[in-house]
């Protein structure tokens, strides 16, 4: 399995993340909050699926321009995945006519923009090679992390969250526990930004350790620090470092891992 984590800075050397897309085997992207911005724009018409863990705007951002980006008449649309409170608020607050025009309304008169597809907590989805299990976890909006596998290898994602516990106790489940290779997990905040990080229902530095030690059971997998404010990435990156994980790395624009 490949892993991919989309940048989002104008600068192509520079690892900070604003926007959060993770791509994984070129086809399937999770979060769209960069993936309008990836060119050649033919690596944007090779993404057949797209889940949306919620629908804060460093997630489904790039969203509209990505399935404008691509359109074509007379060819397969893109398959949308999310949660039905995060399907009325894209067409509440986003595909309005006003913010973006409304694709569901046009395409309904035509070749259509997107396929809608509802994620319910805990049901997988088995697309080609892969099997993906959304799983409520702990933010300020209904969010969806992710349990993601294939024959050999499995990752989390687990989106933006603070502490959270069932998307670990399913992780602790075999098979998944027995091919779990990565947790990507957020750190948004530092320690002196925690009151933040709980107002805001995100992990900071110093409850990293503990959020990821909810998998202590499992052995060998890595950690990827992933969602760090870009005006504190220094910052945590220094606070994190100082935990002295074991096998913790931090993600950054462009990363990719093969499992
Ligand atoms: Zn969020
Ligand atoms: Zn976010």
């Amino acid at each position: 399995m490949k892993i991919q984590q989309l940048g989002s800075s104008l600068d192509s050397g520079c690892a900070t993340q604003y926007l959060t897309t993770f791509l994984i085997n070129d086809y399937v992207a999770i979060d769209a909050g960069c993936l309008g911005l990836l060119t050649p724009v033919s690596k944007q018409q090779s993404i057949e699926h797209v889940f949306l863990s919620h629908s804060h705007l460093d997630h489904v951002a790039s969203l509209p321009l990505f399935l404008d980006n691509i359109y074509e008449q007379e060819s397969q649309p893109p398959a949308v995945y999310a949660h039905e409170d995060v399907w009325r608020t894209l067409k509440t607050d986003l595909f309005n006519d006003r913010l973006w025009p409304d694709l569901l309304r046009i395409g309904a008169k035509g070749n259509r923009f997107l396929e809608e597809h509802l994620l319910v907590s805990e049901l997988p989805i088995a697309l080609s090679g892969l099997r993906i299990t959304p799983v409520t976890v702990n933010h300020v909006i209904p969010t969806l992390g992710f349990l993601v596998e294939d024959d050999q290898s499995a990752v989390i994602i687990a989106s933006d969250t603070g502490p959270t516990e069932r998307l670990w106790e399913l992780a602790g489940l075999q098979p998944f526990r027995q091919k779990l290779q990565a947790v990507f997990l957020e750190c948004s905040f530092s320690a002196d930004q925690a009151w933040l990080a709980n107002e805001s229902k995100h992990l900071h530095s110093s409850i990293f350790a503990a959020e990821i030690g909810k998998l202590s059971a499992i052995p060998r997998f890595i950690t990827v620090a992933v969602h760090l404010k870009g005006s504190l990435r220094e910052q945590i990156e220094r606070e994190l470092t100082a935990l002295d994980l074991a096998d913790l790395q931090m993600g950054g624009a462009d990363r990719t891992w093969e499992f």
